[in-house]
């Protein structure tokens, strides 16, 4: 059964990525129509709680240990192609949390690097050694210098591979933000590669996130830019980020701002400062991405605060299925 020793509190979980048999190619964690609907009986769609309600009982500290809700992160597209017919069916409403900068023309190229990574190599390693090939620096001493960090990652994250883990800190630690999207587009041009014709297939427009508001699922903060590491922006630049969050979804929505009391954290990434800004935006129920106490956040319990609220990755549920 799903609900075991391990995981004896309520919590969310966390969907990002669909694939089907046109533009939404199957990518690293993807799940199709037919694992969605296995999930949620694996999951017992009664133990599953519609996000109003969710929300109302856990600001009421009424949820039971067996309740649930269901999150997307990221608008992205397959969400609303895929899952949402799924929901619909099943009559589950569901959290959305978004970053905004895509109403504004500027998605996060996350999307497209993915596409990209997904439909022109043969395997996710094909990718990583193109990608280092076309970076052409010298990463040995960087490895060595963390193997420890490499080694507590695995521990934290076991879905990801060591040189998925690798992979990630050369992009989010040895090179600027900048300096590797360059080369991420370096790579774009060696493959013939048009990212800009993939914007409205890969990405919610506008009125997409108008008519799930319509459905009565929920639409919630994930920051205006989707940074990596948001904790590592300072007070003003994270406030920022969440403030202009805020008004875009309110004003897409045509919602007051202080009917919009939710968000999830962009890579699960936040510290002090964020926690403050949140509360000062009104946001009562914040999910985070692990099922584990964190260490290195001094966290005294899973669901540490209403900011911290856990959430199990679909991919880990997917794996306990099968
Ligand atoms: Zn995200």
């Amino acid at each position: 059964m799903y609900f075991n020793k391990n995981n004896k509190f309520y919590h969310g979980i966390m969907f990002h990525h669909f694939h089907d048999d046109g533009i939404h190619t199957k990518g690293q964690g993807s799940i199709d129509k037919d694992d969605f609907y296995k999930m949620i009986n694996f999951i017992g769609r009664n133990n599953i709680l519609d996000a109003d309600v969710f929300f109302e009982k856990f600001r009421n500290n009424k949820l039971k240990e067996n309740e649930v809700c269901i999150t997307f992160d990221d608008a992205i597209k397959c969400q609303i192609d895929i899952a949402l017919p799924v929901l619909e069916e099943l009559k589950i409403k569901s959290f959305f949390f978004v970053y905004t900068s895509i109403f504004e023309g500027k998605p996060d190229n996350l999307e497209f690097f993915r596409y990209f990574r997904m439909n022109y190599f043969k395997n996710i390693n094909e990718f990583y050694n193109n990608f280092y090939k076309v970076l052409d620096r010298d990463l040995k001493s960087f490895f060595e210098k963390n193997s420890n960090n490499i080694q507590k990652t695995k521990i934290k994250f076991p879905m990801y591979s060591i040189e998925d883990i690798k992979f990630r800190l050369v992009r989010d630690i040895f090179l600027t933000k900048v300096q590797y999207e360059e080369t991420m587009f370096l790579m774009f041009k060696d493959k013939k590669f048009e990212y800009k014709d993939f914007s409205k297939k890969l990405f919610f427009q506008k009125r997409d996130l108008q008519t799930l508001n319509n459905l009565g699922h929920l639409i919630g903060l994930h920051s205006h830019n989707h940074p990596t590491l948001l904790e590592k922006l300072n007070y003003d630049e994270q406030k920022n980020e969440y403030e202009k969050n805020l008004s875009s979804i309110s004003s897409i929505l045509d919602k007051p701002k202080n009917e919009i009391r939710y968000m999830s954290h962009p890579c699960g990434s936040y510290n002090a400062d964020t926690l403050e800004i949140l509360k000062e935006l009104g946001i009562e129920l914040g999910f985070k991405q692990i099922m584990t106490i964190e260490q290195e956040k001094e966290m005294k319990k899973v669901n540490n605060s209403f900011l911290e609220i856990a959430r199990e990755d679909h991919a880990k549920i997917y794996k306990r299925m099968n």
